[in-house]
């Protein structure tokens, strides 16, 4: 798909901000978890965290193949950055604005919009993930306001220092789920310690204990008990934004190994030389365009107003998958060296696998997929 060419400029700019001032920080934060706060400010400032929102919140009035664009671009370099810009966006910004009145889009979106601040989107809970409807945290009224226990787990952006609100589903009724924001530092509401990750290690991560939390009747996100549809639709947009992060990766993982075969030497020739390199630089390459397509598709489909369900959840599998591939034979493709946490294809290979268990696993990608076959 021929992008325009606006989207082509946003593409240049993220890619050189990912090679100029990413780059040279990013190993220093993944191998010491800490969360890039300096590089997130300035993803602000460029107005990465405003491109699908309208500019009356301070957004750049773009769409989700604008997120994508960036997201490819930022993964390309690195992820942790990249899924930090995409939950916030998707998974915390997102559902504000498509389900929120009035009143929270103007209390909460402008900061959120211009990177300022950030939002999780709690979901998951220690006991269920991909049987989401199986949420156990509860939400009671209590006069005008709402009092809510339980505990969520592997939430992203709750815990950052720019963090205003999670928003969270409850059960407020009997199969009636709900999704309520709740403010950071709001009493009983306790933000555990970040985990200890296989990747994404400049990311921030945490589980979630809600104690008695009391917020106002207010913070209803959209309909009682339409949480659940809720998610649903903001789970099948993110899952287009995944499958350009996995795409990024991928293509990052061609980009590191072409430089690495041209330059390694071996038998007296560069290792690009034998075909067993170059068959698989070909193959991987090939695989990060074709998920470029499926995931550009699955974009276009969404701005125009389409069925796009069936589609975000083939190119997250395919892209989630393909780079899980492409991962394995960069690090191949670098020998001993692709081992070594200093090559940005160690973190590639760390990073990849959580792709294809993030927003939706690649089984539950497939049972979407194969009920829209009717099965
Ligand atoms: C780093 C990280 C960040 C995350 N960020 C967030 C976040 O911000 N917000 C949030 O809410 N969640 C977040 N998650 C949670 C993530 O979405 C879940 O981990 C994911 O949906 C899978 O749920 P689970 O871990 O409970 O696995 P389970 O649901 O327990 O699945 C275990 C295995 O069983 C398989 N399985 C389950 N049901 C079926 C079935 N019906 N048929 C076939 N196979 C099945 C799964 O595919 C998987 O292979 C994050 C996770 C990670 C690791």
């Amino acid at each position: 798909m021929q992008l325009t060419e606006e989207l082509e400029a946003l593409r240049a700019s993220v890619r050189d901000f990912a090679r100029e001032v990413v780059a040279p920080v990013i190993a220093g934060h993944y191998e010491q978890h800490t969360f890039p706060y300096e590089i997130v400010r300035q993803m602000g400032k460029m107005g990465l965290f405003g491109l699908p929102f309208p500019e009356e919140y301070g957004g750049m009035g773009g769409d989700y193949l604008a997120l994508g664009v960036a997201l490819e671009e930022l993964a390309r370099v690195d992820s942790s950055v990249a899924i930090t810009l995409e939950a916030a966006v998707s998974l915390g910004a997102m559902p504000i604005y498509r389900y929120g009145t009035a009143e929270q889009k103007q209390r909460w979106l402008p900061a959120l919009v211009s990177g300022e601040a950030l939002a999780g989107f709690g979901l998951t809970e220690p006991g269920f993930g991909s049987d989401a409807g199986g949420t156990q945290t509860r939400a009671v009224l209590d006069g005008d306001e709402w009092v809510i226990n339980g505990s969520k787990a592997f939430i992203t952006n709750s815990g950052t220092d720019i963090t205003s609100l999670v928003t969270v589903t409850a059960l407020t009724g009997p199969d009636e789920i709900s999704a309520i924001v709740v403010p950071s530092g709001t009493p009983g509401f306790e933000v555990g310690p970040g985990y200890s990750k296989v990747g994404w290690c400049a990311s921030d991560t945490h589980p979630l204990h809600l104690d008695d939390v009391r917020v106002p009747a207010a913070n209803l996100l959209g309909q009682r008990g339409r949480g659940f549809a809720q998610f649903l639709h903001t789970l099948d947009e993110g899952r287009i934004a995944i499958a350009a992060l996995a795409t990024g990766l991928a293509q990052g993982c061609v980009d590191e190994s072409v430089a690495y075969a041209k330059e390694r030497r071996a038998f007296g020739r560069a290792i690009g030389d034998f075909q067993a390199i170059s068959f698989k630089l070909a193959d991987m390459r090939t695989r990060a365009h074709t998920a470029r397509l499926a995931w550009h598709d699955a974009a276009a489909r969404l701005v125009a107003g389409q069925d796009f369900k069936q589609y975000a959840a083939m190119a997250k599998l395919h892209a989630s998958e393909i780079a899980v591939t492409n991962a394995r034979e960069a690090t191949q493709i670098h020998g001993g060296y692709g081992f070594m946490n200093e090559y940005p294809v160690a973190r590639f290979w760390r990073d990849a696998k959580v792709l294809e268990i993030g927003e939706g696993t690649s089984e539950i990608q497939r049972m979407v997929i194969a009920r829209d076959m009717g099965l």
